[in-house]
C-alpha cells in the first residue's frame, strides 16, 4: 500500500514523474488538473462551474475538488494505492481529505524555481486525447507536434502562457506552498531538488520512497 501526494509548482514535473512512478509502482494517478479538463471537454456541470477559474489561472472552488477526489480514492484501481498529482492544493483541501479519513505515507515536494517552471511551462505540449506531455526542447516528441504514444496532433494549453503561468504561480506561494510546512508537521515531508533530466529526478523520488 503507498498512498502519495506530488506537491510542486505548476509545471514542477508531477505529472511527468507521476507517470513514471505510476507504472513502477502499479498505482494510479489522479491528476485533479487531467480530470478537470476530461469535465470541461464533455460539458459536465463540474467542467461548466471550472472553467472560468481554470482559463483564468486560478483555482477552482475547494468544494468541487475535494468532492471529485474522494470519489476518486473509492475506486477499486485504488485498493492499493494511488498518487495524488495537483491535490490538495491549499490547506482547506489538506484538511478536508484529512477529515475523510484519508492518510498519506510520503509527501514528494519537487523544489524548484519560478524561472525554471516558466521555461517548462512555455515549452510544454500535451496530448489532447492520451494526455501524454512532452517539451519543445527538454523532452521533445520523436515526430515534432506529433504524440509518441497515439499520434495525435498535440497542442499548447490554453493556461501555458506568460500572463496566466505568472498568476499561477502567485497562488501557488500563497496557497499550495504552505502544505510543505503542514505535511512536514505530520513527519511526511520528502523534498526532492528537480535539478537534471527527468530519469535523475524519477532516481530520486523513488530513493526517498525507498524503492
Ligand atoms: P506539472 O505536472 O508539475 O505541471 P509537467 O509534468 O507537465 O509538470 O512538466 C512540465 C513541463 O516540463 C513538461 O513540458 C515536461 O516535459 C517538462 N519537464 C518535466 N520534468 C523535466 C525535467 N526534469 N527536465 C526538463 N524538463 C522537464
Ligand atoms: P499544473 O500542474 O500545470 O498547474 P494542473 O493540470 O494540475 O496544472 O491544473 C490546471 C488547473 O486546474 C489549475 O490551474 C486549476 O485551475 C485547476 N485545478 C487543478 N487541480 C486543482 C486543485 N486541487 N484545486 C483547485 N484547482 C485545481
Ligand atoms: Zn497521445
Amino acid at each position: 500500500m503507498m498512498k502519495l501526494i506530488f506537491l510542486g509548482p505548476p509545471g514542477a514535473g508531477k505529472g511527468t514523474q507521476a507517470s513514471i512512478a505510476s507504472k513502477k509502482l502499479g498505482i494510479p494517478t489522479i491528476s485533479t488538473g487531467d480530470m478537470l479538463r476530461a469535465a470541461v471537454k464533455e460539458g459536465t456541470e463540474i467542467g461548466k462551474q471550472a472553467k472560468s477559474f481554470m482559463d483564468a489561472g486560478k483555482l477552482v472552488p475547494d468544494s468541487v475538488i475535494i468532492g471529485i477526489v474522494a470519489e476518486r480514492v473509492e475506486k477499486a484501481d485504488c485498493a492499493q494505492g494511488y498518487i495524488l498529482d495537483g491535490v490538495p492544493r491549499t490547506l482547506a483541501q489538506a484538511r478536508a481529505l484529512e477529515d475523510a479519513g484519508i492518510r498519506f505515507d510520503h509527501v514528494v515536494s519537487i523544489e524548484t524555481t519560478d524561472q525554471v517552471v516558466t521555461q517548462r511551462l512555455e515549452g510544454r505540449r500535451v496530448c489532447p486525447d492520451c494526455g501524454a506531455t512532452f517539451h519543445t526542447t527538454s523532452n521533445p516528441s520523436k515526430v515534432e507536434g506529433v504524440c509518441d504514444a497515439c499520434g495525435q496532433a498535440l497542442i499548447q494549453r490554453h493556461d501555458d502562457q506568460a500572463e496566466t503561468i505568472a498568476n499561477r504561480l502567485k497562488i501557488y506561494h500563497k496557497e499550495t506552498e504552505p502544505l510543505k510546512e503542514f505535511y512536514q508537521q505530520r513527519g511526511l515531508l520528502r523534498q526532492v531538488e528537480d535539478t537534471g533530466s527527468i530519469e535523475s529526478v524519477n532516481g530520486r523520488i523513488m530513493a526517498v520512497l525507498g524503492k
